[in-house]
């Protein structure tokens, strides 16, 4: 983030430090987007156009390689891109993968790798369009085949995280899910709400936390910005905490007519 990043910063006040597209949790570079014109300059950014959207650096390299003119299928500003039923276009699920590692001639380098991994899944044809334009399951991840061919120095320099990180917050959100099933008081649900502004992924964790307790009271408090939480839940946080945690700026995409 640069200090001539006026309008950046501003988006990043409204939407949040999260990756529009991938959800990343963003704490310090990012890209800024418009559907309309593509990837915008600096100077751009201050007079960022009502379409502009937060990339993460990964999300960007993927628009980077594809063309960024024509159908972007379904982005979160204009369209629904979640819900907690069937009809969702994306949905999050930990498959099982196929993973090989190539040496520098794209030549395999062990014996295939059973990998589990969170993949977003697209239902709908302009959803599937949008995850291939930003790579959101990395350009490595083949749906058809359910593998991944993936050069040994990509793997191991982190080339692409985003896989990786959605995996690991499903992982934590399991994890969370588990505790919330047996206590769920208001300090496990601030401990929780702390744990999603820090990884991002929000819906990955809505995926999990749904499936798992089924309580959308309980997903709307650790989910949804303060003004939109129940009063309860503001009054054990505390009128401070609720104001440190900001409006709609630390749950990016959280929408309340997406978990209703
Ligand atoms: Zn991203």
């Amino acid at each position: 983030m640069t200090s001539s990043s006026a309008g950046g910063d501003a988006l990043l006040d409204s939407i949040g430090s999260y990756c529009s597209m991938c959800e990343l949790f963003l704490p310090n570079a990012y890209d800024v987007w418009a559907s309309s014109s593509g990837l915008l300059s600096r100077n751009e950014q201050n007079t960022a156009p009502a379409d502009a959207l937060i990339l993460c650096r990964y999300c960007t390299a993927a628009v980077k390689r594809a063309s960024t003119t024509g159908e972007h299928g379904l982005l979160p500003h204009r369209d629904r891109t979640f819900s907690l039923d069937a009809s969702s276009p994306f949905i999050y699920e930990l498959v099982t993968v196929d993973q090989i590692l190539l040496d520098d001639d794209g030549k395999p380098l062990n014996t295939v790798q059973r990998m589990q991994y969170a993949v977003v899944v697209g239902t709908t044809a302009p959803a599937r369009s949008t995850i291939a334009l930003f790579a959101l399951n990395t350009r490595y991840y083949d749906e058809a085949g359910r593998s991944i061919r993936i050069p040994k120095s990509a793997y191991d320099s982190l080339e692409d995280p985003r896989l990786r990180a959605r995996t690991e917050a499903w992982n934590a959100a399991t994890r969370a899910a588990a505790r919330l099933s047996r206590a769920k008081g208001p300090l496990l649900r601030e401990s929780v709400r702390a744990m999603i502004a820090g990884t991002g992924f929000w819906s990955t964790w809505a995926t999990v936390l749904w499936k798992t307790l089924h309580d959308r009271e309980m997903l709307i408090e650790v989910l949804m910005p303060p003004a939109h939480s129940s009063p309860t839940h503001a009054m054990q946080m505390g009128s401070a905490a609720a104001n440190a945690q900001g409006a709609a700026a630390d749950f990016s995409g959280t929408r309340s007519d997406w978990l209703s």
